[in-house]
């Protein structure tokens, strides 16, 4: 029997029969693993708190016949805000799951496994974290943030300085979120890029999410008409550049609208 000491972060949960629960974990060390652990559906379970979704947790992993099981599970932070809102559960659901539909072998690198439990942190506080008691924009906002890092981390960091067309950093009017570039006024006739209007404000502020690192990213703010210009950019080029899209994102698109 193989033992494994690391931390990781439950992504989901599902039952394996009337006693216990098969998980997938992003964990520190090993990348993606998925493990049961025995009696976890009993209340009284000693793991019982430390295996909840979005949890992040200490665990000893025991391998035994190709199947990890969880040993023993400690919380470390269990974000527990995230639990104060059907639309906070929602934005969390979606970050894991995405997360979740990275390719197995990719380990997270320390920066941006940091990056994600941070994400998850301050959508558990967003109450407290918006300004303006608007938390729907404030966590669109973390979304985006979460989006544009995800596909930057994948080596995907768009270009938006110049026209990927003619190469003209002048009179950039569209975003492609098909390729991740930009283009001029005079190249987006003959695009054939699913292409979404940009303002030279909407420009700068893409620019700061390429640019700013994985901790003062989350500072980005702006107009809520340029918000949601960038939400529909970081979405819509999160999908198509890492070809996935999230179950949860068709509930999240439900639960905001309505
Ligand atoms: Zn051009």
């Amino acid at each position: 029997m193989q033992e494994m000491k690391t931390a990781g972060l439950i992504l989901t949960a599902a039952n394996l029969n009337d006693n216990d629960k098969i998980f997938t974990i992003q964990t520190r060390d090993a990348g993606k693993v998925t493990a049961i652990s025995k009696g976890i559906r009993s209340h009284k379970h000693k793991d019982f708190a430390a295996l909840q979704n979005f949890c992040y947790s200490d665990m000893v992993l025991s391998k035994k016949t190709g199947l990890y099981y969880v040993s023993s599970a400690s919380v470390i932070n269990n974000f527990f805000g995230i639990r104060n809102s059907v639309e906070q559960m929602s934005f969390a659901a979606y970050f894991a799951d995405v997360i979740k539909s990275f390719p197995e072998e990719l380990p997270l690198e320390d920066d941006y496994f940091n990056f994600v439990l941070n994400t998850l942190y301050l959508t558990g506080k967003a109450e407290q974290k918006c300004k303006d008691g608007d938390i729907t924009e404030y966590l669109l906002r973390l979304k985006s943030v979460f989006e544009f890092k995800t596909v930057c981390f994948a080596g995907l960091m768009p270009s938006v300085t110049e026209c990927e067309s003619c190469g003209s950093k002048k009179d950039i009017e569209y975003f492609d979120t098909s390729s991740g570039g930009v283009i001029c006024k005079n190249c987006h006739i003959s695009s054939a890029g699913d292409l979404i209007r940009v303002t030279p404000t909407v420009l700068k502020l893409l620019n700061f999410l390429c640019n700013a690192d994985y901790k003062s990213v989350f500072a980005y703010n702006g107009q809520e008409s340029d918000v949601k210009i960038i939400s529909h950019i970081t979405e819509a080029y999160m999908i198509n550049s890492l070809e996935m899209y999230p179950a949860s994102l068709t509930y999240l698109k439900n639960t905001v609208s309505g």
